[in-house]
């Protein structure tokens, strides 16, 4: 950059996006004194706040009650379920989103970041421009994050929905079709099934859950199967059409099937396209950011966050970026984010966490590998739960633990341990050695590793 450019320089950062990514990457940068302005179209929180993880998690909490009532007598209590009030839930996850979204407007402001509303894109280096004003900084992190994927001939509007539009619902439909087993397409399944619809869901893949270890989708499968939702591997669709009172959705093998609604959730696609990127001289690989390991694009000053970036498309992944840009930026030296040890969870009914490798990617990693599967059955406060599942552990022989997944219900809150054990290559004997209190759900990760250090407590040999 010119010195003229850096005398003329308002800010030393400026965020393109207010995602996960983008207003971590102000709030660090604000926090170490660096002037930033964040660049918002819509509102700050991003996908996560306004139409992903929290309003997932609210109509997931909704599913949960919904099925503890109905189970109740299971455990001697007498409730009765009259059906779901969607208008309700509507109004508990606004309120929660309400109250995150003015929290973090707050923290923004707070901490004298200025927040520039309106649509962005990239000028040049070190230029952002917005509806006609140029804002100049020392540095870019574009953070524009992702949208939901489509697929060719099956248009959205009406009976044909993405998670966008599913999350407005104001009726549970009767039939659904979920397009896609992965992580968000499981996530609408549970809930509508706890809701009471009856469900489908179709994955072109062998499995649900695909990146997960194969037991885990398994699992996930047989408990799905227990719940009458139906899943539909190995198919690809063909089309679907919508005709008003109805959604027919055909498939490559010629099965047809009809329902009141159809999530089409096959993934995100980065949102880079007619925003200066590629003529500004960033690389674009199928609309993707390449990045270095310090997440700069190839062009000086200019970075890429979240979920615009190759990997994991995951809130935690986005804030962990942003946080390491503006580290970086201040003159920290901040550690790399790396993908293999963030944390996974999917809040389905059973729950999914896993962090590190599955059991055939340490094999092709590092030749022979010790596995464990701990099953929940021998778990007490899973069994006071009503849950079924497992902890398997996947270590090198004589050497570290280097993948943990899990299923049951609220499985995800193990995962902190389980991210511990792999990032501190931990040895299966030094997390037997700690004690977990009983009984918890936790103990089923320290009765793992004391079975993959060969002393087994509540396990069957
Ligand atoms: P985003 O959050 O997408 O933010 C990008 C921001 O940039 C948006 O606010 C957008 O308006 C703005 N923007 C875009 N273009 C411009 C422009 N030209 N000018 C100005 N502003 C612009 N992740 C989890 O970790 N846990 C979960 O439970 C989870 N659940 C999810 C459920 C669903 C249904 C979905 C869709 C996603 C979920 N995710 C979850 C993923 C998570 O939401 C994303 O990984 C995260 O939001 C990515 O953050 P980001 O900052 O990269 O992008």
């Amino acid at each position: 950059m010119s010195s003229a450019a850096v005398d003329q320089v308002d800010y030393d950062i400026v965020v393109l996006g207010a995602g996960s990514g983008g207003y971590a990457c102000a709030l660090r940068a604000a926090q170490l004194g660096l002037r930033v302005a964040l660049v918002e179209k819509d509102k700050i929180g991003g996908t996560c706040l306004h139409v992903g993880c929290i309003p997932t998690k609210a109509l997931l909490h909704a599913a949960e009650v919904a099925d503890t009532v109905r189970d109740a007598a299971s455990v001697g209590v007498r409730a009765t379920h009259d059906g779901i009030d969607l208008a309700q839930v509507l109004r508990y996850q606004d309120e929660v989103v309400g109250r995150l979204y003015k929290g973090l407007t707050g923290l923004v402001s707070g901490r004298g970041v200025d927040v520039v509303s309106g649509s962005g894109r990239l000028a040049g280096p070190g230029q952002v421009e917005v509806d006609g004003r140029t804002l100049r900084g020392r540095h870019v992190v574009l953070a524009t994050g992702s949208a939901a994927r489509l697929l060719p001939g099956i248009p959205i509007g009406g009976r044909i929905v993405t998670s966008t539009e599913a999350l407005r619902l104001t009726t549970v439909p009767e039939r659904v079709v979920v397009l896609g087993g992965g992580v968000i397409g499981v996530e609408f399944a549970s809930v509508w099934r706890s809701f009471g619809a009856q469900v489908t869901v179709v994955e072109a893949l062998d499995r649900l859950l695909p990146p997960e270890d194969p037991a885990v989708s398994a699992a996930v499968q047989r408990a799905f199967r227990r719940r009458r939702i139906e899943v539909r591997t190995g198919v690809r669709v063909a089309g679907a059409v919508d005709d008003g009172s109805q959604v027919t959705v055909t498939f490559e093998d010629g099965g047809v099937v009809s329902a009141d609604l159809l999530l089409v959730a096959v993934g995100r696609v980065p949102v880079t396209d007619g925003l200066g990127y590629a003529e500004a001289g960033v690389t674009l690989d199928r609309g993707y950011v390449t990045v270095d390991e310090q997440l700069r694009t190839g062009v000086p000053g200019v970075y890429a966050v979240g979920d615009i970036v190759p990997g994991l498309q995951l809130a935690h992944r986005g804030f962990a970026h942003g946080i390491f840009v503006a580290e970086h930026i201040a003159g920290r030296n901040p550690a790399s984010v790396v993908d293999a040890l963030i944390p996974r969870v999917t809040y389905s009914d059973p729950e999914v966490a896993s962090v590190g490798l599955t059991e055939s990617q340490a094999r092709e990693r590092y030749g022979e590998v010790k596995t464990v599967e701990y099953s929940l059955a021998g778990n007490g406060r899973s069994q006071i739960l009503h849950t079924q599942g497992f902890v398997k552990v996947v270590s090198v022989p004589d050497g570290p633990v280097v993948g943990i997944h899990m299923v049951g219900a609220r499985m995800g809150e193990q995962v902190g341990e389980a991210q511990l054990i792999c990032a501190w290559e931990a040895l299966p004997g030094e997390v037997a050695a700690l004690v977990h209190a009983h009984p918890t759900q936790n103990e089923a990760l320290g009765e793992a590793h004391l079975a993959l250090a060969g002393a087994p407590l509540h396990a069957h040999a």
